[in-house]
């Protein structure tokens, strides 16, 4: 996945382009810059990669899905449905906004199952965010019926699927607003930064606000700009823009190789009844960042990952006992271990979280391996670790 891996002279040519004029923000200072937008470039090459007609750049992925939940009305009190397998940042993003986490369960394609969005639903709910984790989705027809029905917000997190598309539309590009990560291990990388994306003209311009003060980017003398309404600072800088801007240009290049290696490793696992693979809904492609795979059990799927590290096979994951992104380990946020007062809606959800039955979830992440799906490798290293990943396994059934 990570963009990083492959990195060099374009890269170099856009940063110095901005070090050259020494604008390194990305509003005002017209005469300085030489023409120079690297932030406004990079939102028209994602309009095109994303088939959307407005994409706000902002400082990471995290502050995109704030930013996202911000732009269209969600705040204090409001419910937002999520998955228990995500990254931290999905539930940061929402409690930033003084809104309520509701975690549910996933179901074998990873991320939410619409059963359990349904059965979560309340008065309350404002949005449901899936998480297109390790570059695959949900069933996102289901999932958007269920938020038509209910006249819910469909937001998707699609930080890790940068690449894939359902139906022949972009990941991100399918809910009501969609967001991006382009952090140092994203498929492209901008060092920091992130983007949301939407088709709705008003969502776009909150966004576009929010992220910079609540500047309006009327006129061009931002002293004399006016605040419709209150801001924070989300801005990406013109440095980290410009690095993103080389690399949207590659990503058909790395989709292709992740593809080219999940391939290969895919094929080679296949031989293996006791291995299956992650579903994907009909109509869906996946962006090849990570091959995901099932085994019988907990037990199975701990020793894989026990005879992995044994034969030299890193950037596998079992994400049941994970810190970062599976519920079990999230003692902080069940606890609400926060530095300063949180309400007492928020922490009586949080606290409920702590005897939720998450089983289901359970029973997919215990066996779940997830592979992180590598640029830099050579395709002979690929063959070789697709055959000591084939040993590993068979020698832990
Ligand atoms: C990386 C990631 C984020 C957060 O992105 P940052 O740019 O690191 O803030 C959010 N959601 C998912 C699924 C991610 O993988």
């Amino acid at each position: 996945m990570p963009g990083f891996e492959l990195f060099g002279d374009q890269e170099r040519k856009e940063v110095n382009d901005v070090l050259d004029n020494g604008v390194l923000m990305r509003y005002g200072f017209d005469g300085m810059r030489n023409g120079h937008w690297k932030a406004k470039s990079l939102e028209a090459e994602l309009e095109k990669t994303f088939h959307s007609k407005y994409v706000q750049l902002v400082s990471s992925g995290t502050a995109a899905v704030s930013v996202a939940l911000a732009s269209a009305g969600v705040g204090a009190g409001d419910e937002v449905i999520m998955p228990t397998f995500t990254f931290v940042a999905s539930f940061e993003a929402i409690l930033m906004l003084g809104a309520v986490p509701i975690l549910v369960d996933i179901d074998d394609t990873l991320t939410l199952d619409p059963k359990a969005v349904e059965a979560a639903i309340t008065q309350r709910t404002k949005a449901v965010m899936i998480v297109q984790m390790c570059g695959s989705m949900g069933d996102l027809d289901e999932l958007q019926a269920i938020c038509t029905k209910h006249d819910l917000l469909f937001v998707e997190d699609a930080c890790q699927a940068i690449g894939g598309s359902y139906q022949g539309k972009p990941l991100g590009s399918i809910g009501d607003l969609g967001c991006f990560s382009f952090d140092f291990v994203k498929t492209i990388t901008c060092g920091e930064g992130g983007a949301v994306i939407t088709n709705n003209k008003d969502y776009y311009l909150n966004a576009d606000h929010y992220s910079d003060h609540g500047h309006d980017h009327e006129g061009n003398d931002r002293g004399a700009e006016t605040h419709p309404f209150l801001g924070y600072n989300f801005r990406i800088s013109e440095l980290n823009a410009a690095v993103g801007l080389a690399q949207v240009k590659r990503l058909p290049e790395f989709i292709a190789l992740q593809k080219k290696h999940y391939t290969i490793l895919r094929d080679a696992l296949s031989i293996i009844p006791e291995v299956t693979f992650r579903t994907v809904p009909k109509g869906g492609i996946e962006s090849y960042s990570f091959l995901n795979f099932f085994l019988p059990n907990l037990d199975v799927s701990t020793r894989v990952s026990e005879a992995f590290k044994e034969h030299g096979i890193d950037v596998c994951w079992n994400y049941y006992n994970n810190n970062w992104h599976y519920v079990k380990k999230w003692h902080h946020l069940k606890e609400s271990k926060s530095l300063y007062p949180l309400s007492s809606e928020i922490k009586d959800a949080l606290s409920s979280l702590k005897t939720k039955d998450f089983s289901q979830s359970d029973h997919y992440i215990g066996r779940n391996i997830s592979c992180l799906i590598k640029l830099s490798w050579t395709e002979a290293q690929v063959h070789e670790r697709a055959s000591k990943m084939v040993k590993a396994i068979k020698m832990s059934l």
